[in-house]
């Protein structure tokens, strides 16, 4: 069979039109943007959106944890901050973020999760937005202090595949085992207790405004009840990222 069959070539003209239709689709996800406290939820939420909507989940902590494991010199600065439960300084985190949304899966409709978290990395994020034109969706997860203490402390990570479990509400089947690859789960380096004591403190003095700073710019701001559970969130969610 050669490429003129006419199957072939009626194939290659449905992908275009698939690949545009995606395309259309994508563009009007935009940038969405998760925020929320340490254990809302903004991992599990994003990753989800993401695989539903088709876009890239960008997580600017998953890309920090991967430069930890790399044990690059980069890492280790990294390793040192988050393990103080402190903020990554906004140069560094910017130019991550900005050669990211470079690549050309981003065209269009990526989920950001834990990005922007200073007011400095909101007006970064949008000089960048506004270069072409991609819209904001902002959903703020609200979540109350004892349930962020119980979700963070007891929550688990794959190493490999990067599924979240915790310990409390969602165990894996097998004890400290992911369900998927059946690799050891781990425990973050900045989950324990005294840490995410330093990392609420963060959120409430950087991050917390950030949400104000972006209602001022007149973005788009959503909140969403983080108590729920998490099926139900991202069903709200994708109602109203795929809204006319
Ligand atoms: P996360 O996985 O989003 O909870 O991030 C874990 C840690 O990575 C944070 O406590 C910070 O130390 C660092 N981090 C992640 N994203 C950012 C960001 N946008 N700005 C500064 N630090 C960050």
């Amino acid at each position: 069979m050669t490429d003129s069959h006419p199957n072939r070539v009626e194939s290659a003209a449905g992908e275009a039109r698939f690949n545009r239709l995606l395309n259309t689709l994508k563009q009007a996800v935009g940038a969405v943007i998760l925020f929320g406290p340490p254990g809302a939820g903004k991992g599990t939420q994003a990753r989800g959106i993401g695989r539903r909507l088709g876009v890239p989940h960008i997580s600017t902590g998953d890309m920090l944890r991967l430069q930890v494991s790399a044990g690059t010199s980069t890492g280790r600065d990294a390793r040192a901050i988050m393990e103080q439960g402190a903020l990554i300084p906004d140069d560094w985190v910017n130019h991550m973020v900005e050669t990211r949304l470079r690549e050309p899966d981003c065209r269009g409709g990526f989920v950001l999760d834990g990005y922007p978290r200073t007011r400095g990395q909101a007006a970064a994020l949008d000089k960048m937005l506004s270069n072409n034109g991609t819209q904001m969706k902002v959903f703020n997860i609200v979540v109350g202090y004892n349930e962020i203490i119980r979700r963070t402390t007891g929550r688990r990570l794959c190493p490999r595949c990067g599924t979240i479990y915790n310990i409390y509400v969602k165990p894996p089947r097998e004890p400290n085992l992911c369900d998927r690859d059946q690799t050891p789960l781990e425990i973050r380096i900045d989950d324990r207790e005294d840490v995410i004591r330093e990392r609420i403190q963060a959120y409430e003095k950087q991050t917390r405004p950030v949400i104000e700073y972006l209602r001022e710019q007149k973005q788009a701001v959503y909140e969403v009840d983080g108590s729920l559970p998490p099926e139900k969130i991202s069903e709200q969610l994708v109602e109203i990222l795929t809204a006319p």
